[in-house]
Parts: structure tokens; C-alpha cells; sequence
């Protein structure tokens, strides 16, 4: 074998570009956590999380949540926000909030507030359901809960209930209509609101959310109603209540200058309104703090060309300048990050359980007598391979004895036998036209396309729809890496698949040494021996925006938090089951209950007539029962 090493591996999948300072490759060969920034002493071997999730009976595919990484990403959101206003002397403070529906799970929500409680660090909902429960969860009263997304009389009663209940529960007007039932309510209610307003911008964000901005903009105000807005508020005794205002120009912004410009126009909007006598406190500029999917640190879809400390130093920076220049005083700033905080903090852990090749078998091509031209034919080009200097030529005559070789099959002039071994010498010539290529600087292009006709397919269990939604409705790329034997040479070049009945179920976006490729390095499968895989950054959006294709259902979850003084630096605090196939038949409308005495009469029918041995009988009746109660995902022991 070739010299490699965990540099070479590093290099090829990037881990620690991606990583935030989180993942990196270990001596060993396998990734490692490294939770709290702060204390690099802290080491989670993924090969140790493995063996322990086994021991605990936990089947794969799990999600594996790191506590620690939310609480970091919670800490450093809000330290670099400290350090940078006291740097630049700014006036006025942060007092962040994080957006519940990137990832609504309890236990990453209440993570979220306990870790953000000495910063007041609030929360955002941005619909009933989630308003309902921020105000359960937010009890902190000198954070602030916004309130974004299209609201009815009931959301506005809840938010004013927030209010009775001393909490400062700010109603961001998305529409001009909603301003007159806010009005309205709160004067029936007797209870000041805190208002917002959202403002349509003219800068459009970068990236796949670009939509979020622009004069097209499914939310916000344009100026017009902005001061239409004040102004009602003024006219009904309430212009004090007018505390806010709100941009969101998109998730995910790719480039930097986006949120410049962002952070000037919204500036500006705050100061007149400022001098029109409507004294704001607070100036939100939304999320779109991305995440380095890649690890390309450039203005690519899956990238950002900046980091969260110059995102945060030209949030601070940039207000001040525009509030200097026209003199007002400098807000409160808020910031809705919630890719940033969120996706780090979990991945899913699975495996590979099988490979589709399509030269995976072959059969023997030994000359027969009376055979057919074309196995003659490509038997030879075969032989000669060695002589041939025009490669193009050998794989256009092979693809083309194949091709023949289909039709006069289907003709009844050629047997399958025949075929197959066509197929088989086929195969065999596209690998060793392969092997030239690698030996050529330059390749002609069909001939490249060689490495993706001749990638395995490596099985994953696991569905992209549950986990990985963003990958199949909006090419999102997230990173994937084996977890363990990165210090051996990966010599397969596979896609992945998953195990959903459906050929859009499969990866084929990979970060490669830098580059974007259609195939991914991985390891050869040995006989008898897991073969684990991570999908990474999963925390933000991919964790619960999945469905029930296939009616596969929710992951198995191990909850991690590291300890200096346990010998593995971490214990699993909490195991939450996943779906079990009587959870989604319920979902769905079924009554596994039913079914199972269905199933059972109808084995009873089989042992009455004699086909069924009674002892059997109650075996398969049992085990019915077991598959009702496991889990939906492929059992790997
Ligand atoms: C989705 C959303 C966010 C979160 O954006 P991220 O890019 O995940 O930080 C913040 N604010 C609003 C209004 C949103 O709709």
C-alpha cells in the first residue's frame, strides 16, 4: 500500500475545515470531538461513542447530540458580541435570540436557554405553536422573545399574555393588517404591547435564500407602511409601545457584503425613524450567519466567506458607523442566529451495510465453441488492450459491442449467457481504461466519466428524506466522513444510497481535497467488521425537518455530555428511542393492535388445517409482535 497518513486524510475530507473547531482526525484514525473550545483536554474518540452506544443495546442509525457544542456555540455567539461592542465602544448592548424552528427538540431548546441565561439570550417564534412554547420555556424576563411570522387574534392574545406575565414579549408586524389587531386587542385587554416592525429590504442576501430579501419578499414592510405603521401607532395613544425594527434578509448568506449592506440600509431606516420621533430601542438584524458546509471558506452555496467573529464585527462596527453619522444613540442590537448555534451539535452515525457495484460479479469468459461474433469480438479487444494506443477507440468499440450485444439479445440471436459475458469482459475494460487514465494528465471526457460509471454504491442504513431532507429538496451539501480508519488509504470511490425505495434517496455531493465531487473516497468493506459513517453539521434544520418516507421514521438519539474525569471524557446522559413500526403505523392512521390479531387469526386458521405446527405457531405470532414494537431501520446487530 501506498504512504498515507492522517495529514493525507485530513486534506482529502477537509475535517477540520468544517469541523469549527469541533472535529478534527485523531492519532488513531478515528474523528474526535473536542466539545468546549476552551479545553482541549476534553476528547470524545467516536470509536469509544460507537462501542458505547452498542454496549447500551442502542441500534443505528442514532443521532448523537453533544451537549457541550451548543452550550459553546451559545457562549461564543454572545462573548464575541460582548468583546467586539466593548472593543468598539459601542453604546448600546446584544441581547441575541434564537430562532426555535431550526431545531424545535425540547432538549436542544432548554439546552439553548439554560446556556444562554447569563447573557439574556431569549428565543424567536415564528408561529403559534411556537410562541406557546417559548412562552413556557423563556422565563427569563430580561430576555427578549420575538415574535415574527404571520399572526390571528390568538397569537396576539398570547403575546400579550406574555406581557401580564412580565416577560418582554416583542410582536413583529409582518403585514399591515396584523398591526390593526394588535391594536385593537391590546386596547380591549388593557395591556401595552411591545412592537416591532419588519422591514422589507432592497438587499438581497446571497445564496439559496436569497428570496428572504428583495422587493418580493413574502414578509416584511415597505417603507411606506413602516411610517403608515408608526404613525397608527402614534394616532391610538400607542407610539411608545414602537420599540423595534427587523430585517431577515435569508438564511445561510454566502457573502459577507450581503450583511454589510444589510446592516447600512437597516442603520439608516433606524435613524429616521429615530428622528421622526420614534425612539427605538432595538435593531434586529435576523439570522443568515453561515456555516462552512465545505470547508471551501468561500462564496460557494455550501460555504461562507467569513467567520462569526467578522459577521459579528461588522453587525457592531457597522451600526455604529451609521448611528455616528447621524447622530442617534446606539441600539440595543438582537441577532436571530440559528444555523450557527444549532448545527454543529449533532450527526448521525451509521452504517454502511452492503455495496452495489455494477461489475460486481463476473462470470467465466473462457472462449466456448459455436460462440457468438460479439463475444469473440470484444474477447479480443480485450486481449489486445496492451497494444492499443487509442484509448478513446477501445471504449468506443467496447460500448459498442455491448449496445450490439443488447439488441441482438433481445433479437434472440444472442443467449443470456452470451450477454453475461460480454457484460463481464465489458467491465473488466472499463477498469483497466480506468487505471490508464489515472496514469494521464490529460483524459478525453467520456473517458472521465469512468470514475462515476465505476463507483461503488456504498448502502447506508438510513433515509435521506428523514435525515438529511436539505440534501434531496435543495442539493444542500453536509459533510460525510468514515469515522474510524482514516490513517488507512480509502480506496473505493463510492456514492452512498440509502436503504428508502426511492432513487432519489442517495449522496452523491461530496467535499473532496477542496473540490466538489460526484463521488466520495471510502474504505474497503472487510468481511465481519462495522463500518461506520458521520453526516455532520445535522443540527440545524436536518435534525426535525425529515418525513416518513418509507415510513421510516425518527433516529434512535444518545444525548452526550463530555466529563474531564471519566477515562472516555464523556458520558450518555439521555437515550431517546426513535420510531418503533407501531409509532408510524399509528401516525398513519393504522391500529397495529388490530393488525396483530389480524396476523394471528390468520396463523391460527393455518395451524387448524394442519399447515402450521402449534409450537410455530406461536413463534411467528410473536415475532409479528416484536417487528410491530422494533425499530423501522435495517437491524445490524
Ligand atoms: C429562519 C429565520 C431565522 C434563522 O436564520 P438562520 O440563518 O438559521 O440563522 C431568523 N430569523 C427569521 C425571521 C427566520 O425566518
Amino acid at each position: 500500500m501506498s504512504e498515507w497518513s492522517i495529514e493525507e486524510a485530513e486534506k482529502l475530507y477537509g475535517v477540520s475545515r468544517w469541523g469549527g473547531g469541533y472535529f478534527e482526525i485523531g492519532e488513531n484514525g478515528n474523528v474526535q470531538v473536542t466539545p468546549v473550545p476552551a479545553d482541549k483536554s476534553i476528547r470524545i474518540d467516536f470509536k469509544a461513542l460507537i462501542d458505547e452506544i452498542r454496549e447500551e443495546g442502542v441500534q443505528f442509525p442514532v443521532v448523537v447530540r453533544f451537549h457541550d457544542v451548543l452550550r459553546s456555540q451559545v457562549a461564543s455567539l454572545n462573548t464575541s458580541f460582548r468583546d467586539t461592542i466593548a472593543e468598539a465602544g459601542y453604546q448600546g448592548e446584544y441581547q441575541g435570540v434564537y430562532p426555535i424552528k431550526v431545531n424545535q427538540m425540547r432538549e436542544v431548546v432548554e439546552e439553548i436557554v439554560d446556556a444562554g441565561e447569563p447573557f439574556n439570550y431569549g428565543l424567536e417564534a415564528g408561529s403559534k405553536a411556537e410562541l406557546v412554547t417559548a412562552l413556557a420555556l423563556n422565563i427569563n424576563e430580561n430576555s427578549l422573545t420575538i415574535l415574527n411570522g404571520y399572526k390571528d387574534d390568538e397569537f396576539m392574545r398570547l403575546a400579550l399574555l406574555g406581557r401580564k406575565l412580565g416577560r418582554k414579549m416583542v410582536v413583529v408586524v409582518e403585514k399591515y393588517t396584523e398591526l390593526l389587531l394588535l391594536v385593537k386587542i391590546a386596547k380591549e385587554l388593557n395591556i401595552d404591547p411591545i412592537v416591532g416592525v419588519r422591514a422589507k429590504m432592497t438587499v438581497k442576501g446571497r445564496g439559496k435564500w436569497e428570496g428572504s430579501g428583495g422587493e418580493k419578499a413574502k414578509f416584511g414592510l415597505t417603507i411606506a407602511e413602516t411610517i403608515k405603521t408608526a404613525r397608527y401607532l402614534q394616532e391610538n395613544g400607542m407610539g411608545h409601545c414602537l420599540k423595534l425594527l427587523h430585517f431577515h434578509i435569508g438564511s445561510q448568506l454566502t457573502d459577507i457584503r450581503a450583511v454589510k449592506e444589510a446592516i447600512s440600509e437597516g442603520g439608516r431606516i433606524y435613524a429616521d425613524l429615530y428622528k421622526m420621533g420614534f425612539e427605538l430601542d432595538y435593531v434586529d438584524v435576523g439570522g443568515g450567519l453561515g456555516i462552512d458546509y465545505d470547508g471551501s471558506a468561500s462564496t460557494n452555496d455550501s460555504s461562507r466567506n467569513y467567520n462569526m467573529q467578522e459577521y459579528v464585527a461588522d453587525v457592531v462596527y457597522g451600526m455604529k458607523e451609521v448611528c455616528d453619522l447621524e447622530g442617534v444613540p446606539h441600539p440595543t442590537l438582537v441577532s436571530e442566529s440559528g444555523r450557527a448555534i444549532t448545527a454543529h451539535h449533532s450527526c448521525v452515525v451509521t452504517e454502511i451495510v452492503g455495496e452495489i457495484r455494477s461489475n460486481s460479479a463476473e462470470i467465466d469468459t473462457a472462449a466456448a465453441s459455436q460462440e457468438h461474433v460479439f463475444v469473440k469480438n470484444i474477447r479480443e479487444l480485450e486481449d489486445d488492450f496492451e497494444q492499443q494506443t487509442n484509448m478513446q477507440e477501445v471504449f468506443n468499440d467496447a460500448s459498442q459491442y455491448k449496445e450490439q450485444a443488447l439488441d441482438a439479445f433481445k433479437l434472440r440471436v444472442l443467449s443470456l449467457e452470451e450477454l453475461a459475458k460480454i457484460e463481464t469482459i465489458y467491465w473488466r475494460i472499463m477498469v483497466r481504461l480506468k487505471q490508464w487514465c489515472a496514469t494521464q494528465d490529460y483524459v478525453p471526457e467520456e473517458l472521465q466519466e469512468l470514475d462515476h460509471s465505476l463507483a461503488s454504491q456504498y448502502l447506508c442504513n438510513f433515509s435521506v428524506f428523514q435525515s438529511a431532507a436539505d440534501t434531496w429538496a435543495i442539493d444542500q451539501l453536509l459533510p460525510v466522513v468514515p469515522l474510524t480508519r482514516m490513517n488507512e488509504k480509502p480506496e473505493v470511490n463510492c456514492t452512498l444510497v440509502d436503504i428508502t425505495c426511492d432513487s432519489d434517496g442517495k449522496i452523491d455531493q461530496f467535499a473532496v481535497g477542496r473540490e466538489i465531487t460526484d463521488v466520495l473516497p471510502m474504505h474497503k468493506l472487510n468481511a465481519g467488521e462495522h463500518y461506520h459513517v458521520g453526516l455532520f453539521l445535522t443540527g440545524a434544520y436536518q435534525d426535525v425537518m425529515g418525513d416518513m418516507h418509507n415510513l421510516f421514521g425518527r433516529l434512535n438519539e444518545v444525548h452526550i455530555y463530555s466529563h474531564d474525569d471519566d477515562p472516555q471524557d464523556f458520558y450518555i446522559e439521555e437515550v431517546v428511542k426513535g420510531s418503533s413500526v407501531q409509532d408510524v403505523l399509528n401516525i398513519m392512521q393504522y391500529n397495529p393492535r388490530a393488525m396483530a390479531y389480524d396476523v394471528k387469526k390468520l396463523i391460527d386458521k393455518q395451524i387448524s388445517a394442519g399447515n402450521i405446527m402449534p409450537r410455530e405457531g406461536v413463534r411467528w405470532t410473536d415475532f409479528y409482535e416484536d417487528c410491530l414494537s422494533g425499530y423501522t431501520y435495517l437491524k445490524t446487530s
